[in-house]
């Protein structure tokens, strides 16, 4: 039987919580044990983020400072020149990023807006990174037409389970968010979508995120598990914290149901210390953001990171499809420079 054939969509809420809720120890060790049967466990994937139209969005999610139905004094900006995008995605890349991922806060894409974001996606992809974007809900025209300028990945997140979305979102519906999904699909894209801990939702809303992700017909690529950012002048601005533990469990019940996706810690890093994120990686996550902003909120700087993975003796993972020595050496290049620069610490120096 191949890998591919022993992944499970089936997962019941009774068989998730078992999971979840057998002692700490036992669930991380099952959780670095699967994911050492798929990935290397010293590297994490590296992605950055790139905000390409700010703000003013017409959808009212509750955690989100960029919706237009709160006041959050943040600054709105259109859609970016393309130049302004390459330019940020050639940096992005000299960071050692092996994909750039582009967010638009839209509803969804407008025809007067799309000939600037396919012309992004060509322009990325021609700098050798991986490409993802997230534009909103997506027709199926829509789709194909990003599939065809070679976008990689679509990022859109089912952010947590169907019982609880109406709690959390009111202008669009669960089905259209899996609608879209299946768009994605259907043109031969690669999904990320993950959700969000910390807006009220319960340990069953958690674990039915994780089923809905894990039950789709195929895995997403990439599952984002975020932590809420709580932003002033947002619903959810004075919601209560996730217990650290409940989230290290939540990434290492994601790698146990998703064992060849890339689990990804994402929003809300900034608030995590050191011990908190290697135990993130323990428990099975494997990709970051890192350089740029994340999106509005803040992420810890690039030279932050690469000295904890140096600390941990973890390596930036090599785009997967993408053997090719010269991008493997413009990677190693990078890391090189990192290192050889003020800002890199060598633990083994001090
Ligand atoms: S999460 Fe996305 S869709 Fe929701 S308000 Fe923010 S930008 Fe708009």
């Amino acid at each position: 039987m191949s890998a591919t054939a022993s992944l499970r969509h089936d997962w019941t809420l009774d068989e998730v919580r078992a999971l979840f809720t057998q002692p700490f120890n036992d669930l991380i060790f099952q959780a670095q044990g699967v994911h050492r049967q798929h990935f290397n466990a010293n590297e994490v994937q590296v992605s950055t983020l790139l905000s390409i139209k700010t703000g003013a969005c017409p959808e009212d999610c509750k955690y989100c400072p960029q919706s237009g139905h709160y006041n959050t004094g943040l600054d709105k900006e259109k859609l970016m020149e393309v130049q302004k995008v390459l330019k940020a995605a050639a940096e992005a890349k000299a960071i050692g990023s092996t994909r750039f991922c582009m967010g638009a806060a839209w509803k969804h894409p407008s025809a007067k807006d799309m000939p600037y974001v396919l012309e992004m996606v060509k322009g990325v992809k021609a700098l050798g990174l991986e490409t993802c974007m997230t534009l909103g809900t997506l027709d199926a025209e829509q789709t194909k037409a990003l599939a065809d300028a070679g976008l990689d990945y679509y990022n859109h997140n089912l952010d947590t389970s169907p019982e609880f979305y109406g709690n959390i979102i009111t202008t669009r519906t669960y089905a259209e968010r899996l609608q879209t999904l299946g768009y994605v699909r259907e043109a031969g894209m690669k999904i990320c979508s993950g959700g969000i801990l910390g807006m009220g939702e319960s340990l069953d809303d958690r674990l039915g995120l994780l089923i809905q992700l894990a039950n789709l017909p195929e895995h997403p690529e990439s599952v984002p598990i975020n932590m809420l950012v709580k932003v002033q002048g947002t619903p959810l601005a004075e919601a209560e914290d996730v217990d650290p533990f409940d989230f290290i469990r939540t990434l290492a019940v994601a790698r146990i149901l998703m064992p060849q996706s890339h689990v990804r810690l994402s929003a809300g890093r900034e608030q995590m210390n050191e011990q908190m994120q290697a135990l993130a990686f323990l428990a099975g996550a494997n990709s970051i953001f890192y350089g740029e902003k994340l999106l509005t909120t803040g992420n810890p700087e690039a030279e932050r990171d690469m000295r904890l993975f140096q600390r941990l003796g973890i390596k930036p993972e090599a785009r997967e499809e993408h053997a090719d020595e010269v991008h493997q050496a413009a990677i190693e290049q990078a890391l090189v420079e990192q290192r050889n620069s003020a800002l890199f610490h060598d633990a083994a120096a001090v």
